[in-house]
């Protein structure tokens, strides 16, 4: 154990497939992985239960394939979606193994040659032995992300928080990537989120999340050490509940 007071028992961390990447946005990198990986074992120390769910979009995000390829169906595209955040999970098992945690990659579809078929009373028996839950192919069905599946995951995992790690340190009025004046909140309940028209996480799992007031803290990953703190409580990014309090 660390010496940082444990907040939460049980998290969902979604990562986005760029966090995988380099500065292109695209590919694998070892060492984006490596880095990753190293957080996920100290949060895990600090006696959190951690499920992650990868994105694919370093690879293939389906509604922006299908626009911009005119053969393959919008369908078609989400599943190659999902097959992609199958490729970063059996990438990131073996990151996170490399630190000495034990891990299991789930799928929601099914591919038994590498991964587990995602079934929730055992996903939680992992989570209960201490092992890294790796949580492949988002819902398994098309045209959402896995941001929704991270709120599906958390909902049934009965994860305390979704923590959305981001490479910015919050939500912000405006792009803070465009934007040098733009102002970060340190808190905002659902509907401000609908309200301000912020972007934050995909319609339907701010919805899902908003119905059943699970907690989004969305932090940047980019910092070292904030996975760790995002687990522990500390006032890191942005919190966003039923009410406008941490
Ligand atoms: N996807 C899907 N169903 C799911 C999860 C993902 O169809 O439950 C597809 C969708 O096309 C998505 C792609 O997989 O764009 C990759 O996931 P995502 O865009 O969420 O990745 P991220 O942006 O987090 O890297």
């Amino acid at each position: 154990m660390s010496s940082t007071a444990l907040k939460y028992k049980r998290v969902i961390l979604k990562l986005s497939g760029e966090s995988l990447a380099d500065e292109s946005g695209r590919g694998i990198s070892g060492r984006e992985s490596a880095d990753i990986a190293a957080q996920i074992k100290q949060a895990h120390e600090s006696g959190c239960q951690i499920a992650i769910v990868i994105g694919g979009g370093n690879i293939l995000r389906g509604g922006q394939f299908s626009e911009d390829n005119m053969v393959v169906q919008e369908a078609t595209a989400h599943y190659m979606g999902m097959m992609a955040t199958v490729i970063n999970s059996l990438s990131l098992q073996d990151a996170v193994e490399a630190t000495g945690l034990q891990t299991r990659v789930m799928s929601a579809i099914p591919v038994d040659k590498v991964a587990e078929t995602f079934i929730r009373r055992r996903a939680i028996r992992h989570l209960e032995k201490g092992r890294v839950v790796i949580l492949a192919a988002g819902i398994g069905n098309p045209f959402v992300t896995t941001d929704t599946a991270a709120a599906q995951r958390a909902l049934e995992l009965d994860a305390d928080v979704v923590l959305k790690a981001t490479r910015v340190d919050g939500v912000y009025d405006s792009d803070p990537e465009k934007n040098p004046d733009a102002v970060l909140f340190e808190s905002l309940s659902f509907s401000d989120i609908v309200q301000k028209k912020l972007r934050v996480m995909d319609a339907t799992a701010i919805a899902l999340c908003e119905e059943h007031a699970k907690p989004i803290l969305v932090f940047n990953f980019k910092k070292d050490g904030n996975i760790v703190r995002a687990v522990s409580g500390e006032t890191v990014g942005t919190w966003i509940g039923a009410a406008q309090t941490r």
